[in-house]
C-alpha cells in the first residue's frame, strides 16, 4: 500500500470526510486479462467526468485492485505500477487523485492479506483517515469487489454494463447491492443521496 496523501480533502467540522474505495479493471479501465503491458489502457466511458466531479466534492478516493498475476509470476509490481501510471495520466487529474493505492498481488488460493473479498484496506483506511463507514463507498464490476464493501460495512454500487443482465445478479440480490451501468451514473446517485446502497 503506497500513500500519496498530499492535499486532504476540506471537511465540515463534525463531518467526516467521504470516500469512494475504486477497483480498477472493468471499472475505471477496460477490463484485459492480466493487464500489465500501459499500451492496454483504456479508459472506461465517463470515468474522467466522474473522478473529476468526486474530486470537486472533496470526496476522497482510494484504488484497491487484485492482481494476483503478480502472485502466479506473470508480472511484476513495477508492471501493475506502469498501468496505474499510465491510468493516471489518460486521466489528467493529477498525479496524487488517489490518497491511496492497494495492490493485492495475492493469488487466490494464497493466504490473503489485502485481496479483496478481504475488507482489511477499507477498514485500515477509513481509521486512518477518519472517515465513518456510512460516508463511504465501494464501486466495483466483481463479486469480489461488493463482498470487499459488504465486509468492511461500507456502502457498495456494482458498475456493470447492463445492469438488467443475469450476470452476477445472484450475488448482487444476496448482498442487497444496486447496480450501475458506469462510475458516472453511480457517482451521480452518490452525489444526491447519502445513502444509494
Ligand atoms: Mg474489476
Amino acid at each position: 500500500m503506497e500513500d500519496s496523501s498530499s492535499s486532504p480533502s476540506r471537511s465540515i467540522p463534525g463531518r467526516s470526510p467521504r470516500a469512494l474505495f475504486l477497483d480498477r479493471d472493468g471499472t475505471l479501465i477496460e477490463h484485459v486479462p492480466y493487464l500489465h503491458d500501459p499500451a492496454g489502457v483504456v479508459l472506461l466511458p465517463g470515468v474522467r467526468e466522474a473522478l473529476l466531479r468526486a474530486k470537486e466534492a472533496s470526496i476522497q478516493l482510494f484504488l484497491f485492485t487484485n492482481q494476483s498475476g503478480v502472485g502466479r509470476g506473470l508480472f511484476a509490481l513495477a508492471d501493475v505500477e506502469a498501468v496505474n501510471g499510465r491510468m493516471l495520466d489518460l486521466l489528467g487529474l493529477g498525479s496524487n487523485l488517489f490518497t491511496a493505492i492497494c495492490i493485492a498481488p495475492e493469488c487466490p488460493d494464497e493466504p490473503s492479506a489485502y485481496r479483496k473479498p478481504s475488507p482489511r484496506f477499507i477498514k485500515e483506511t477509513l481509521a486512518l483517515h477518519g472517515i465513518d463507514r456510512d460516508a463511504a463507498w465501494m464501486l466495483g464490476d466483481s463479486a469480489v469487489d461488493w463482498e470487499a464493501g459488504r465486509n468492511a460495512g461500507i456502502h457498495v454500487a456494482a458498475i456493470v454494463p447492463d445492469p438488467s443482465a443475469a450476470k452476477d445478479l445472484a450475488v448482487r440480490t444476496r448482498l442487497g447491492v444496486s447496480a450501475y451501468s458506469s462510475v458516472r451514473e453511480a457517482l451521480g446517485v452518490i452525489l444526491s443521496s447519502d445513502s444509494p446502497g
